[in-house]
């Protein structure tokens, strides 16, 4: 691609970093941004930079959140005993949405997966087994996608939690294998919450 301006090529490359966006849809994106209103592509310049300069992983569930605490942890209505353990925000938006979990969240981060490099030490699975360790959780419910990624990790923080004695379950999907959770509908997604299952009944 042969750019006339280089400020153009800077833009249109950065853009075409992101995930599914070649270089023609980059170009067309910045050229778009070009011509709305300046202070409409300010404000989306502006809202990116205050996102990575300011966001914050909550302490207890390393979920997203603006402040150290987030909402969910922070809510003293929420039960304590029960942890759902997800890879990312987006799982817990999709479970928030079905209003039928009262429990916590443990954020893994992503999935153990050896071809793209993610090994148990780049999640947040030792959290969670020291969290366990302190003795007020009751039961930890795995709700991870059901992928090969989704079930290795399933199985390996089962294998951490065996020896400490606690009630383990998994989502009763209605949910084909290998399709995302935050694809599930809310209402599928919210019966499978409910009628859970004993993790080692589940394969
Ligand atoms: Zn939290």
């Amino acid at each position: 691609m042969n750019f006339s301006s280089k400020l153009l090529e800077n833009a249109v490359n950065e853009v075409a970093q992101l995930p599914g966006i070649g270089k023609r849809t980059a170009l067309r994106m910045v050229l778009h941004l070009l011509k709305q209103p300046k202070s409409q592509t300010h404000n989306l310049a502006n809202s990116l930079s205050n996102l990575v300069d300011n966001i914050k992983l909550c302490k207890k569930c390393h979920n997203i959140s603006d402040v150290d605490v987030c909402d969910i942890c922070a809510n003293p209505s929420r039960n304590e005993e029960i942890i759902c353990v997800v890879e990312d925000v987006r799982d817990v938006m999709a479970i928030e949405n079905t209003s039928q979990f009262k429990g916590l969240y443990h954020v893994l981060g992503g999935k153990i997966s050896p071809i793209e490099g993610v090994g148990p030490q780049n999640l947040t699975i030792e959290s969670l087994i020291e969290k366990v360790k302190l003795g007020t959780i009751k039961e930890v419910i795995f709700a991870l996608s059901s992928t090969i990624e989704g079930d290795t990790t399933n199985f390996y923080i089962f294998k951490q939690l065996e020896k400490l004695q606690i009630k383990t379950s998994t989502i009763a999907r209605g949910i084909a294998v290998g399709d995302e959770l935050q694809y599930a509908d809310e209402i599928t997604l919210g019966r499978s919450i409910l009628n859970r299952i004993p993790f080692d009944k589940s394969f």
